[in-house]
């Protein structure tokens, strides 16, 4: 393995523009190429960042060491497949797939070739999350809310697999477990498909965590607060701020985590699995960890719908 690693982009519409800049500016990775069934904006994208659009997915894979895809949620396990199959490393944008069974897939032809699977969850890389991350320690009560105002992207999939599943990773990344209960409704209100949900996740020791996400909201809200002992954490995803309170005695005390501002979590993360790749070290998110995000999000989609109501 070269000690620069030669990375190609498939898909490169709003997100895998910004993957193809950063490959191109990371010293430890070479663009050698993007692809895209858009001919127009594959050229567009090569010229902007001084690179090759292939014209074709099996001539940039001939090419490379690795790939970004960032293709729309529904091609993920198509083109995904065809990546790990050659023995690429692949970094993979989230949801990973649109069913489970896809998804264990991969993980498993992933795990015979032998090859790198990272899944794009990207607010592992926020600074407030990384600020925090070490007083994290067995939450009892979550409460998160993801609100964004509508964007016709990303509506081929619904609310909760395109934006609820960053909190599901998050809590299941807190927790280290899954689940023993999922309850969940919601209603689709502009799309056909579900855009403004609420799940409630039960787990073997009584933790709860209450999880929002909406694409039709007025304003933009990222937030997540955590309950654990004698603590309470609430991060703000959006400001990347941190408000964090911890008990003394009969004291309640104030703390201010260095939160670095300045860092952009897409490039910590494209970073992360250039990096995992050279070292042979494990992505620090995994093919199992977005199968895992993706089979609670998929047991919330199935509560919802259960109990669709009626009037829909
Ligand atoms: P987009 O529609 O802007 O771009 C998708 C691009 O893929 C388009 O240029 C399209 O022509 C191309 N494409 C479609 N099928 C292809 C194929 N089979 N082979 C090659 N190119 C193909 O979408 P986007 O907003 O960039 O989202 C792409 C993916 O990234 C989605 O899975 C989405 O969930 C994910 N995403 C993740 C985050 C995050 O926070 N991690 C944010 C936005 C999007």
């Amino acid at each position: 393995m070269s000690k620069v690693l030669r990375v190609g982009v498939v898909g490169v519409g709003h997100l895998g523009f910004q993957h193809a800049r950063i490959f191109h500016q990371l010293e430890n990775s070479e663009l050698v190429g993007v692809f895209d069934i858009n001919r127009e904006r594959a050229e567009f994208v090569a010229r902007r960042w001084k690179t090759k659009a292939f014209k074709s997915l099996e001539e940039l894979l001939d090419n490379v060491e690795a790939v970004s895809c960032v293709v729309p949620t529904s091609s993920h396990y198509e083109v995904g497949k065809e990546i790990i199959s050659r023995g690429l490393h692949l970094f993979l944008e989230k949801p990973m797939t649109e069913t489970v069974e896809q998804a264990e897939e991969l993980v498993k032809l992933a795990e015979e070739k032998g090859i790198k699977l990272q899944i794009g969850h990207i607010e592992r890389f926020n600074p407030a999350v990384l600020a925090v991350h070490k007083f994290i320690d067995s939450p009892k009560f979550i409460e998160s809310h993801r609100l964004a105002p509508f964007n016709p992207r990303g509506t081929d999939v619904d609310v909760v697999l395109d934006l609820m599943i960053h909190d599901l990773d998050l809590i299941l990344y807190y927790l280290g477990k899954e689940p023993v209960k999922v309850e969940a409704v919601g209603v689709p209100v502009i799309t056909k498909k579900v855009d403004i949900a609420n799940a409630r996740l039960e787990f073997d020791r009584g933790e709860i965590a209450n999880v929002t996400a909406s694409r039709i909201s007025i304003e933009k809200l990222r937030k997540i607060r955590m309950f654990q002992k004698d603590m309470y954490i609430s991060i703000d995803y959006l400001h990347r701020n941190v408000e964090f309170y911890r008990k003394f005695g009969d004291e309640i005390i104030p703390y201010f985590p260095d939160v670095k501002q300045d860092l952009e979590p897409l490039k910590l993360e494209l970073e992360s699995f250039v990096n995992a790749v050279l070292e042979d070290d494990e992505p620090p998110v995994t093919g199992m960890d977005g199968l895992k995000a993706l089979r609670v999000a998929l047991r919330v989609k199935e509560d919802i719908q259960r109990r669709l109501p009626d009037f829909i």
